[in-house]
């Protein structure tokens, strides 16, 4: 079987000008363009470039943003009183939190002070509980963005076994949770595999649909997924080399070792990351139509 890469970027592209349409109308019909808040806490690398790219983001379908760069050493007490003012705030539609945050601080309580309106991560327990309740408002970005991809290569949900690998709050727990919802564009039978999970050979072999987000790098290879599956890899590993940059990006998968195996897969990077930038842009637009009622 000859494998075919889902291109993720030019996806992403395509959804992104579609939004910038949207808001397009939006604006002429006399609304204020969506604003996305968001809150750095500390100097994590990662998290300015993730902002700085969803920042990026926004600018390119027409909407606003800024940054709320925070001191490493704030408390919690002054953090909760910055999200409530942007709660308050008419001028904001989405408010995203990038975490990770100082370990001195309870990021459920942090993500819990955002207004369920405005929780375009759909990272804070009322959004996560929603959408295990099968009645999601926000449903955070990378979950989101995999459907999409799924929908957008023609490949059909309902019925298939998804196998997802990890069981992290932002991505595993709610993929198979969205997965298995009742709807046309859920209905599939999870099985949710996890570093305790004896014998995951014997499960991903299982897989019409195999999502990976583990975090570790060739986890998964051309023996452990069926002919013909859907290769879906979430994971985003920096391995050191020789190039300018110093490393380079791969995934949890053995791309090699799957090609010729499985019908389709995403490749690391181009495939799930630039999905998950465009979904918050579209769960800005969500929000921005609710808070000014559309
Ligand atoms: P992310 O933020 O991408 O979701 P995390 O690092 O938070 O990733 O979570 C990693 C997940 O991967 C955990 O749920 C863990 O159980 C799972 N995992 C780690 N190692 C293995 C393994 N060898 N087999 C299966 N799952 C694993």
């Amino acid at each position: 079987m000859e494998t075919k890469l889902i291109n993720g970027k030019a996806i992403a592209k395509i959804i992104r000008q579609e939004i910038a349409n949207e808001v397009d109308l939006f604006i002429q019909n006399g609304h204020v363009a969506p604003h996305l808040s968001a809150v750095i806490v500390g100097d994590d690398a990662a998290s300015q470039v993730y902002v700085r790219n969803k920042g990026r983001a926004c600018e390119s379908v027409g909407m606003t943003h800024n940054t709320i760069q925070l001191d490493k050493d704030i408390s919690s007490k002054e953090l909760i009183s910055v999200i409530q003012s942007l709660n308050n705030d008419m001028g904001v539609s989405g408010i995203l939190v990038q975490l990770p945050l100082p370990n001195t601080i309870d990021v459920s309580e942090i993500l819990s002070t955002i207004d369920i309106n405005k929780d375009v991560d759909g990272l804070s327990n009322n959004s996560l509980g929603a959408l295990l309740k099968g009645e999601p408002h926000f449903v955070p970005a990378t979950p989101l963005g995999i459907r999409e991809l799924l929908i957008r290569s023609d490949i059909i949900i309902p019925g298939k076994h998804v196998v997802v690998v990890g069981r992290s709050m932002l991505v595993g727990k709610p993929i198979s949770a969205l997965l298995s919802m009742k709807s046309k564009i859920g209905d599939a039978t999870v099985t949710l595999a996890h570093s305790a999970t004896l014998d995951l050979k014997k499960i991903t072999k299982l897989a019409d649909i195999l999502i990976i987000a583990a975090g570790i790098p060739n986890l998964i290879d051309g023996s452990m997924i069926k002919d013909g599956a859907v290769v879906v890899d979430v994971g985003i590993n920096r391995i050191d080399d020789n190039s300018e940059k110093g490393y380079k990006l791969v995934g949890d998968v053995d791309l090699d070792s799957i090609v010729s195996i499985a019908s389709l897969a995403t490749p690391v990077p181009g495939g799930v990351g630039p999905m998950t930038i465009a979904m918050v842009v579209s769960n800005t637009l969500k929000a921005a139509k609710t808070l000014q009622s559309v």
